[in-house]
């Protein structure tokens, strides 16, 4: 019974609900210490999982958001639900989380949609779109807009039910072994790009490759690529990409405020009680916001670290390059949309909540930024 109670104060608290313990009466636990049942607790199930990352283990930002999770999990439930954390390659390949966790081979997995882009093209919209909507948009979408209705529907026939858990907001255009002063500049440069980004960087002249993070510095150290994106200033200095590299670019027009998922098989979910899923929502929510928080307090000291320490060259795109790359987009985008009616639906929606935010936007959060 005390654990029975003490996990509905919890699910309520966690949910909003005030509660006042004193009107459930001093008793009201129903515990035996006042002489009340002599019927003893029986042991609470301990589930445990076993959750898949495409990140490396422990990297700043991206690899630590799935550690706090399962922490995070481990604490709220009082170790019922018990998560050990692989880093990618510890149990499968980053590529593999998805299958894995559809198939069973792990109950949960954190990543990114767009990795899944060979399987799913439309998957990628739940990830980022290039010249799309940015971290704060995608949440309001996914959350209010129907957007994380039509992503359940999207994996559901996977037995996967995706999270968002983790944003790293507007990434960094790129690093780059030679200055790109106008869109010529770009033929033939093979670069480190994922999701819908790299189909566009293809049509503006490059040649995109699928990496995962792990093998990011020595592609780009080797000469395998000639640039690479990854994430930001603070990752990026973690990684050390400015040791074999010169320059770096800005904006991220590929990704624009990129939603990481935590993924869960469905057949995992269905088996636990009530509380635990709902601690699974809640954590979720608190890690793709603490990401999102964490980058936005780094990234700016990670940025002179990189240029006042390292001597970095700070770059903006040119415009031309920025106007090619925002005609491609559109197209790549509409393409990955035309495979399918649900595919077409999720476009819609995207695009028909992208229209509405970007107006109110451009009076509000945009205009702000331009008056500071
Ligand atoms: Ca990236």
């Amino acid at each position: 019974m005390k654990g029975i109670f003490k996990r509905v104060v919890m699910l309520m608290a966690m949910t909003g609900f005030i509660v006042s313990l004193s009107a459930c009466g001093p008793n009201g636990s129903g515990t035996s210490e006042n002489g009340g049942s002599a019927v003893p607790a029986a042991p609470e199930k301990v589930y445990r999982w076993k959750l898949i990352t495409t990140w490396p283990k422990n990297l700043p930002g991206l690899g630590t958001g799935p550690e706090r999770l399962a922490e995070k999990l481990r604490v709220m439930s009082r170790g019922r639900l018990d998560i050990k954390v692989y880093g990618a390659g510890e149990l499968v390949g980053p590529f593999e989380v998805f299958d894995a966790v559809s198939q069973g081979t792990a109950e949960m997995g954190h990543g990114a949609a767009y990795y899944w882009r060979g399987k799913i093209p439309i998957a990628a919209m739940f990830s980022t779109v290039p010249f799309g909507m940015n971290a704060q948009e995608m949440n309001g979408w996914l959350a209010y807009g129907g957007g994380m209705e039509l992503w359940r529907e999207l994996y559901e026939p996977f037995g996967l039910i995706p999270f968002a858990a983790g944003n790293t907001g507007v990434q960094m255009a790129g690093w780059f072994n030679k200055e790109i002063n106008s869109l010529s500049d770009l033929e033939g440069v093979k670069m480190r790009i994922p999701g819908l980004g790299g189909e566009v960087l293809k049509r503006a002249g490059g040649i995109p490759v699928a990496l995962p993070g792990s093998e990011v510095f020595t592609s780009l150290q080797t000469g395998v690529i000639d640039a690479t994106e990854w994430v930001g200033p603070y990752n990026d200095l973690a990684f050390a990409l400015h040791t074999v590299a010169k320059y770096y670019y800005y904006p991220g027009w590929h990704e624009p405020g990129p939603t990481l998922e935590a993924i869960v098989n469905k057949n995992a979910w269905e088996s636990l009680p009530e509380d635990l899923q709902v601690m699974i929502e809640v954590a979720s929510r608190s890690v793709n916001d603490d990401m999102l928080s964490e980058f936005t307090a780094r990234n700016n000291a990670a940025l002179r670290t990189l240029v006042d320490e390292h001597g970095v060259e700070l770059r903006r795109l040119p415009d031309d390059v920025i106007a090619a790359l925002k005609t491609a987009s559109l197209e790549v985008v509409a393409e990955a949309a035309s495979t399918d009616e649900l595919s077409q639906r999720i476009y819609d929606s995207y695009m028909a909540f992208l229209a509405d935010v970007r107006a109110y936007h451009e009076i509000s959060e945009q205009e702000y930024v331009n008056i500071r």
